[in-house]
C-alpha cells in the first residue's frame, strides 16, 4: 500500500493532523477518547527523561503541532514497558501509537533513526543475540557505550559504574564469561527465515 503523507497544519489548532492520526495510525481512533488524565505520563518510568511524555504529545497532536510531535524525543524514549497501556482508563494503546509515530517521523524526514539512542541500543542487542543466541546485558551495554568512540564509551562507563556495581552486588549482573546457546545453526535458520518474511512484507507480498 502506498504511504499517504500526513497533512501539514496551515493554522494554529488545525485538527487536520489529529484526524490523520485517528485514521492512519493503528489504535489512533482510541486517541480521540483521551481525556488528558495524565495516568500514562505519571506511570511511565521514562516520563521524566522525555521532552513531552505521552499525555502532552497527545494534546500536541490535537493542537495541530505536527512538527513538534514528530521531532519529539518521546517517540524514541519509550521502552515498551506497557505500564501506560494497561493503566489508561480509556484503553488508548499509548505505546503502540508512540511507536507508529516514530515510523511516521522517519518516513517524513523528521528523524534520523540511525542516529537515535534507541537504534544504537538495538544494534548492540541484535549483535548479542546473533552472536551468542541470547542477550548478555554486559556485552549489549559495552557495544552501546562504545559506538561513538573509545573516549565517549569510557565516559559513559564511568557515569554508570555505580549502577553496574549495584547490579553485580545484587546478583543481577553475572560476572564470568558470556554463555552462548548450543544450536546456533538452528538460530541462524530462524533468523534467515524471518529476514525472508520481512523482505516479502516490505515488498507488499503475502
Ligand atoms: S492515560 Fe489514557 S486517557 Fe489518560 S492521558 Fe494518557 S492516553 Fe489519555
Ligand atoms: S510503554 Fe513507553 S510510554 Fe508507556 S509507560 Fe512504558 S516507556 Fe512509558
Amino acid at each position: 500500500m502506498t504511504y499517504m503523507m500526513s497533512p501539514t497544519p496551515t493554522r494554529k489548532y488545525d485538527l487536520g493532523f489529529a484526524r490523520w492520526v485517528y485514521q492512519h495510525i493503528d489504535g489512533g481512533e482510541r486517541l480521540a477518547l483521551c481525556m488528558q488524565c495524565g495516568v500514562c505520563s505519571g506511570s511511565c518510568p521514562l516520563g521524566t527523561t522525555m521532552d513531552n511524555g505521552p499525555r502532552k504529545t497527545f494534546m500536541m497532536i490535537r493542537a495541530g503541532m505536527k512538527d513538534d510531535v514528530l521531532r519529539s524525543d518521546t517517540l524514541w524514549n519509550c521502552v515498551s514497558c506497557y505500564n501506560c497501556v494497561v493503566r489508561c482508563p480509556r484503553d488508548v494503546p499509548v505505546a503502540y501509537i508512540l511507536h507508529e509515530l516514530s515510523t511516521v517521523a522517519v518516513r517524513e524526514g523528521y528523524a534520523q533513526a540511525k542516529m537515535s539512542e534507541t537504534n544504537k541500543f538495538v544494534k548492540g542487542f541484535t549483535w548479542s543475540f546473533k552472536t551468542l543466541g541470547r542477550t548478555d546485558e554486559r556485552l549489549v551495554s559495552l557495544f552501546y557505550y562504545f559506538q561513538d568512540g573509545f573516549v565517549s564509551g569510557l565516559k559513559k562507563l564511568l557515569v554508570f559504574r555505580r549502577i553496574a556495581f549495584g547490579f553485580v552486588k545484587a546478583g543481577r549482573l553475572p560476572i564470568g564469561m558470556p554463555h552462548s546457546i548450543r544450536h546456533k545453526g538452528e538460530l541462524r535458520k530462524i533468523l534467515t527465515a524471518a529476514a525472508t518474511i520481512e523482505a516479502h512484507h516490505a515488498k507488499g507480498e503475502k
